[in-house]
């Protein structure tokens, strides 16, 4: 068991090693391991939220590791402590990664002042969400002024990450493909930012691309009253566009503390990470529940048969939870 005074005392001085034993814990499902990551969390936890904190979200392929090779070798660069954290959303269903290839981002892996860490790799999605949400604890604490979470285009990972972050990023791709991804309608109301990426491969769609994603943001509407999403050029693999990309986040900061909208949406995070917590819990311990799962092959087969109703099969588990 590890001694969480020492745990909290490396955290706070950025040992690389206590900040990686501090997620271990926080990503364990064991329940003693929960009780003392809480614990630390819980000191750690008025040294925290300093960061910005930045969701990156795009297709396998749109190029996002490459990306934050440079982005976060910009930053680093720039004198910011950079974390990468992700939230995959193939770990829970498959033990297989779609994100968590060892070898993504070699020259930001090796960057002393960066610290990167792949998507927890098991357990319900919801449960590797709540995870990523704490390891953003322990990196502001840590000392780290810049978090970038990582995710996939497919909607629940990218709502949940939306979900813990101050500034939504969306990477598409110019040219094929545009009006199907434009659809995702979804992904667009989550986005504080489009930026087109590969721009040096596709000179010629570039404009296009643009215009398209404009006008599909303008029929939204914005999710701040002082913040229309604006939609940018870029190449992760040549770096252009990243100082323009970047000043956007860092306005979108200055003006969302100013006006107080930036910790309006930490509170309402806060409050929704609650009632997810809350349901996961309830759901967890309704389907643990001894006299539960002892009903619940019957009353399924009697459903498959079409005995009985959904409803009423639901009021019988839930006296049964209910009663003991
Ligand atoms: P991810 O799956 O979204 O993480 O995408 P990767 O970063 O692994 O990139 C997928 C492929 O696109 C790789 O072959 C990259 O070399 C390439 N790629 C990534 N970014 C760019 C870019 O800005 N321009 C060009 N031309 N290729 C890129």
């Amino acid at each position: 068991m590890p001694d969480i005074e020492a745990l909290f005392a490396g955290v706070r001085v950025g040992e690389r090693a206590a900040i990686g034993r501090a997620i271990t814990l926080i990503e364990s499902r064991n329940e003693a391991h929960q009780q003392q990551a809480q614990e630390l969390l819980h000191k750690l936890l008025p040294f925290a939220g300093s960061a910005q904190r930045v969701g990156i979200s795009g297709v396998p392929g749109v190029g996002k590791s490459t990306f934050i090779e440079a982005l976060g070798t910009m930053l680093t660069g720039a004198g910011h402590k950079v974390a990468v954290l992700a939230v995959d959303p193939s770990s829970g269903r498959t033990g297989g990664s779609i994100l968590g290839d060892k070898t993504r981002m070699e020259a930001l892996s090796r960057d002393e002042n960066a610290f990167i860490r792949p998507s927890p790799s098991s357990g319900v999605l919801g449960g590797v969400a709540r995870a990523t949400r704490e390891t953003i604890v322990v990196m502001e604490a840590a000392g780290y002024d810049v978090v970038l979470v990582e995710t996939v285009g497919t909607g629940q990972s990218e709502t949940m990450v939306a979900d813990m972050v101050d500034f939504f990023l969306v990477l598409m791709l110019p040219g094929a493909g545009d009006d199907l991804q434009g659809i995702k309608k979804g992904i667009l109301e989550l986005a504080d930012m489009i930026a087109i990426n590969k721009a040096d491969a596709f000179p010629d769609k570039i404009t296009d691309a643009m215009r398209h994603y404009k006008s599909a943001l303008h029929i939204l509407t914005d999710i701040s009253p002082s913040w229309h999403p604006p939609v940018v050029a870029c190449s992760g693999l040549k770096g252009d566009g990243l100082d323009d990309l970047w000043a956007q986040v860092e306005k979108h900061q200055r003006l969302m503390t100013e006006n107080g909208e930036r910790q309006a949406r930490r509170e309402k995070q806060r409050l929704a990470w609650l009632k997810a917590q809350i349901a996961d819990r309830l759901l967890a311990d309704f389907y643990h529940h001894e006299g539960v799962s002892a009903a619940l092959k019957g009353v399924e087969a009697e459903l498959k048969g079409g005995r009985t109703t959904v409803s009423a099969s639901v009021r019988r588990l839930m006296a049964i939870y209910h009663k003991e």
